[in-house]
């Protein structure tokens, strides 16, 4: 674990912003920001439904469709009814998920900026990469 930096706090802003602009009670109440190591940040929301896809997964695929998957760090804000937010971790899902397309990805908690081995230590592996 490592403390937050100036960039990782721009990248919070970010993923709170999406968060409150795409807000909504039923579909959307979680933004993501991710900041390649090119540099560019790609975001995502929420998609809840009756098959939901979280706001990671969104950001991971906005940027592998612009082919620019290595990618350095990633945080998720979730938003209240009362528009307050708050840092969230990421579901098992999106922890496994990251296993798959971004292993050496850093996640910005609350706590500080953890790395994929920290948050999913033993993690399901199919290939080694
Ligand atoms: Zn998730």
């Amino acid at each position: 674990m490592r403390k937050t930096t100036k960039k990782d706090e721009e990248l919070v802003a970010m993923a709170q912003q999406v968060a409150q602009d795409y807000y909504d009670e039923i579909h959307h109440c979680v933004g993501c920001a991710l900041r390649s190591k090119s540099g560019v940040i790609y975001v995502g929301i929420n998609m809840d439904g009756i098959h939901s896809i979280c706001a990671e997964q969104v950001a991971i695929s906005t940027a592998t469709v612009a082919k620019d998957t290595d990618f350095a760090t990633i945080v998720s804000v979730g938003v209240h009814k009362d528009g307050s937010t708050q840092i969230i971790t990421p579901c098992g899902t999106c922890r496994q998920f990251f296993v798959e397309y971004a292993p050496n990805i850093e996640v910005i908690t609350s706590d500080g900026v953890f790395s994929l081995q920290e948050l999913l230590p033993q993690a399901y592996q199919i290939h080694n990469r």
